[in-house]
């Protein structure tokens, strides 16, 4: 279908960009990857009267780690992720993540602000922002300010943005690397087809206390419900226990009586819950392995 007919414009600051947005309150639109936001406007689900291309803005294409953790400007894409040796143990399981994401084409423009203003309840990287405890930054007409993850996913496509705001950098928490040995993750999921949205996944990350018993254990869900969630009663089963194959069955067990999946064109409720425990179940068993 064609695009309905829009403005365009393409500032250099990120003070311009804000100024653009501003004006036209909810007329007007971020661009960036274009990948979300081209298919909505050719379907008429999106109709801005303005897009305001982000591409020339300097800094947002950065990927930063530090002892602060792991800093990904808005701008950075898939293959950028993919590309960075350093993200292997600065953060493997961002990484194992991203690995998911898309096909090939849509990965070279898809960027890491487009997927989390877009919001998509199956999408990894809000996943795993809202998995690992990750802020968000972002600068408006008010100044900027930054959101934490878990208060940025309102529910399927809707986000704590204003209208006039722009991302402009995830921040993830340090992965311990002194304790690189203790920390185990696992991310699972499953797509009908290899880059297809996940019809669910899983990320899940612990660490081993001295007697080897888990303990800080975060478990997130895509693809169940409007939005990314924790499962935090399945993460206190974990805690303080031997992981083994006993108690990862049991978690799993608990993990598809904890989500609420609908049916959908894609799956039904009976299936996503079977299919979320059996994720957990993968994830866990990987990150023992
Ligand atoms: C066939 C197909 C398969 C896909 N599969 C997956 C998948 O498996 N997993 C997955 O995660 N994604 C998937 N995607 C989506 C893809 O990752 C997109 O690139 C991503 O969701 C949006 O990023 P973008 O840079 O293209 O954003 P755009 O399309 O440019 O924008 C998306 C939305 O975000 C807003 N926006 C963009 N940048 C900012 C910013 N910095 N600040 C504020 N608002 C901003 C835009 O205004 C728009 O509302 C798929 C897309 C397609 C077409």
């Amino acid at each position: 279908m064609k695009l309905p007919q829009f403005e365009y414009a393409c500032p250099t600051t990120l003070h311009d960009a804000v100024a653009l947005l501003a004006a036209r309150a909810g007329d007007a639109k971020a661009l960036a990857g274009g990948q979300s936001l081209m298919p909505m406007m050719a379907f008429r689900i999106a109709q801005p009267a303005l897009l305001v291309d982000l591409r020339k803005l300097p800094g947002l294409r950065e990927i930063k780690v530090s002892g602060d953790g792991v800093r990904l400007g808005a701008m950075v894409r898939w293959r950028d992720i993919e590309d960075d040796a350093r993200l292997a143990s600065a953060h493997p399981l961002l990484k194992a993540a991203i690995a998911h994401v898309a096909h090939y084409q849509i990965r070279n423009r898809g960027t890491v602000g487009g997927s989390l203003a877009h919001a998509d309840p199956a999408a990894e990287l809000p996943g795993i922002a809202l998995t690992c405890e990750a802020e968000i930054a972002v600068m408006g007409k008010g100044g900027a300010r930054t959101i934490k993850a878990t208060d940025f996913f309102l529910g399927a496509l809707t986000t704590a943005l204003e209208a006039d705001e722009i991302i402009t950098e995830l921040r993830l928490p340090p992965w311990p690397q002194e304790r690189a040995k203790s920390r185990r993750w696992g991310f699972q999921e499953f797509a009908r087809r290899r880059g297809d949205f996940a019809m669910a996944g899983v990320a899940a990350f612990y660490d081993l206390d001295n007697s080897n018993k888990a303990m800080n254990t975060h478990i997130g869900v895509i693809g169940i419900g409007d939005r990314p969630h924790r499962l935090p009663a399945v993460e206190a089963m974990l805690n303080g226990r031997a992981i083994d194959d006993a108690s990862i069955e049991r978690v799993a067990a608990a993990t598809s009586a904890a989500v609420e999946p609908q049916d959908d064109i894609h799956a039904s409720a009976a299936y996503r819950r079977a299919l979320v425990g059996t994720l957990v179940e993968r994830a866990l068993t990987s990150a023992a392995a």
